[in-house]
């Protein structure tokens, strides 16, 4: 880990939430000795520019990837197909190209056939975000002590993924690498499943007729208001993402569903042991979250009462 070097030209392609926080973690750390980004939006590349977040700020991802060693497709997953066929034929021989996008086989279907020769195809996926978007939202911690999944074909060779790991663990990763079908099915109960439930809880709220809608937001501390930021996630990235890991999320959705019958019958029936140890158990898995140091142990999230003052 220690001879390893930075890049002569990373390029990122899709400059919001997770784009810029990588050209903020990356320039940081020295991981680069330029950087430069591509969006479609030219309000994005006006904040790029006038934040002072990269080298070159690019309308056309074709001009963005001339001459990358390091090209990072940061757009929602839905746009690969498009950014794989504009950038294609620009990639440099020796490049490493990977993604950040939350579904890995996408990035298999649509980007792997685009690939050329030479080129080295490694996608990733750090598994670090908030409910925030656009470039003015990131931050260069972002990916500190979050994981990294890699998910590289068979044929990617030993050498460039470890070049890309050593890149995420330069901005506080820990990598790991995983096969893209079984990274999707884990995702889809951490992480897509909930979005969806949050999602789901949410609008059933705002469709109630017997409760009104400032009711919902004057009592939300019970709880609803932990899903509304969940629910607050980005809409084109997430329809993207279900769109795209279809299977595996009707697969725990499934699952999710038959749970909860069960747990619909012990209420009808009277149940409490059932409800309590059900409720016994997923507290021992906060516990391990916060043994694990994915979310800290203060109560209510973190959040203080307003005004209450900090005695630490
Ligand atoms: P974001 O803040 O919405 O940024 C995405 C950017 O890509 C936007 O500026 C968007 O422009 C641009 N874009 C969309 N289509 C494009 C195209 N065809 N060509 C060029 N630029 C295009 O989204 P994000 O949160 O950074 O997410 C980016 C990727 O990271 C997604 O694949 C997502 O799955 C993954 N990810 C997100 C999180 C998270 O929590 N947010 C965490 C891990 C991974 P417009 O605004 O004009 O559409």
């Amino acid at each position: 880990m220690n001879d390893w070097l930075p890049f002569r030209r990373l390029a990122l392609l899709g400059f919001g939430l997770i784009g810029s926080s990588l050209a903020r973690a990356a320039r940081r750390e020295g991981l680069a000795e330029r950087i430069v980004c591509a969006d479609r939006s030219v309000n994005v590349l006006d904040v790029a520019r006038r934040l002072d977040l990269v080298d070159e700020a690019h309308a056309d991802p074709a001009a963005a990837v001339a001459g990358a060693d390091l090209v990072l497709v940061c757009t929602p997953v839905g746009a690969y197909a498009e950014v794989g066929q504009a950038i294609a034929p620009h990639l440099a021989s020796g490049a490493i190209l990977s993604d950040v996008g939350s579904v890995k086989q996408v990035a298999i279907r649509d980007l792997g056939p685009l690939v050329p020769e030479g080129v080295h195809f490694i996608p990733g996926h750090p598994v670090a975000g908030t409910e925030e978007s656009g470039p003015e939202a990131g931050f260069a911690d972002l990916f500190r002590d979050r994981w990294c999944i890699l998910t590289p074909p068979p044929t990617a060779g030993e050498a460039a993924i470890a070049r890309l790991a050593g890149f995420w663990q330069r901005i506080g990763s820990r990598v790991e690498v995983m096969d893209a079908r079984h990274h999707d099915l884990v995702l889809a109960i951490t992480s897509h499943l909930p979005h969806l439930i949050a999602y789901n809880i949410v609008g059933t709220a705002d469709d109630l007729e017997t409760v009104t809608k400032s009711e919902v937001i004057k009592y939300s501390a019970g709880g609803f208001r932990d899903f509304t930021r969940i629910a607050a996630s980005d809409p084109t990235m997430w329809r993207d993402v279900f769109l795209n890991n279809r299977e595996a999320v009707l697969e725990m959705l499934g699952r999710f569903t038959e749970d909860l019958a069960a747990l619909q019958r012990a209420i009808r029936w009277g149940d409490g042991e059932t409800l309590f140890n059900l409720f016994t158990r997923t507290r021992a898995i906060r516990r391990a979250i916060i043994d694990a140091g994915q979310e800290e142990a203060a109560p209510n999230f973190g959040r203080r009462p307003k005004g209450a003052v900090r005695k630490d």
